[in-house]
């Protein structure tokens, strides 16, 4: 059996583990590590996640990249039924202060994303995915991991990767979202986004958000530049 690890069990580790199991050979096992007892309780635990690209004008490398991102991830919402379930609506978005409207813009509920790809990998993979929680790994037992069995180690928890880092600064990022019982006609029919968004009502709540802030975490973080981030809900 060829081992593949993958630590943490947000949206990261969860498309992870989908997209080996769509992948996997039937030698593969795939064996995931979260430090909670369930899966998308960091980041990706927040009620609502918003969707739009990030244009620029000369189409560069990000913009690109955000393209495809949203356009893959909402190929992966509709094979997982989350249009029909709804839990994820390409409802389109608005972007202030131009007023562009886009199409390709929407929100996301991550939690039912990160139980889909899971469950979908489990139908995959069956016994052949093996998921431990309450199982937070530090740097020992990351290493000790990485010897016993598995080929490969995929790392989703980002400051556990810090020393491997090559000196990025994984920073993790903070901040609050506000949410209130709301009729479907008090929301907006697409989602709006400014500083902050304000989302159409999903669930009987109004979701509003979110302010962000990088929490200064590792060693050097004022001498390099940030190009990888971690999430954390505050
Ligand atoms: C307030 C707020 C609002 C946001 N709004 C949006 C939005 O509207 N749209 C959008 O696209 N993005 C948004 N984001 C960003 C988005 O939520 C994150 O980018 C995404 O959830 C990150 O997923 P992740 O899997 O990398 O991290 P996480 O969801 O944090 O998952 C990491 C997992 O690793 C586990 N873990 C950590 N350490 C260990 C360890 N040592 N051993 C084992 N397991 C470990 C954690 O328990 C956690 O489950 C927002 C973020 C915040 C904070």
């Amino acid at each position: 059996m060829t081992q593949i690890s993958v630590i943490g069990l947000g949206l990261a580790g969860a498309c992870m583990v989908r997209a080996l199991a769509q992948s996997a050979g039937p030698t593969t096992e795939v064996v995931a590590y979260e430090a909670a007892s369930s899966p998308a309780t960091g980041a990706s635990g927040n009620p609502l996640g918003v969707m739009h690209p990030l244009a620029s004008k000369d189409w560069n490398l990000a913009s690109q990249f955000y393209a495809a991102g949203i356009e893959e991830t909402w190929a992966w919402c509709e094979a997982l039924g989350g249009m029909k379930a709804g839990w994820a609506d390409r409802c389109g978005a608005v972007l202030m202060p131009q007023g562009i409207a886009e199409p390709s813009g929407g929100w996301v509920q991550p939690q039912a994303l990160v139980t889909a790809c899971l469950e979908d990998a489990r139908t995959r993979l069956g016994e052949r995915l093996i998921t431990h929680f309450n199982a937070r790994l530090d740097h020992a037992t990351l290493i000790e991991v990485r010897k016993s069995s598995a080929a490969v180690v995929i790392c989703t928890a980002g400051e556990l990767l810090a020393p491997w880092a090559g000196g990025l600064c994984l920073n993790r990022i903070a901040g609050q979202l506000s949410w209130l019982p709301a009729q479907p006609h008090e929301g907006p029919l697409q989602v709006v986004c400014g500083d902050g968004y304000v989302a159409p009502v999903v669930g009987g709540r109004l979701v509003v958000g979110a302010s962000f802030e990088r929490l200064a975490t590792g060693r050097g973080r004022r001498r390099t530049k940030v190009l990888g981030m971690q999430a954390s809900r505050a």
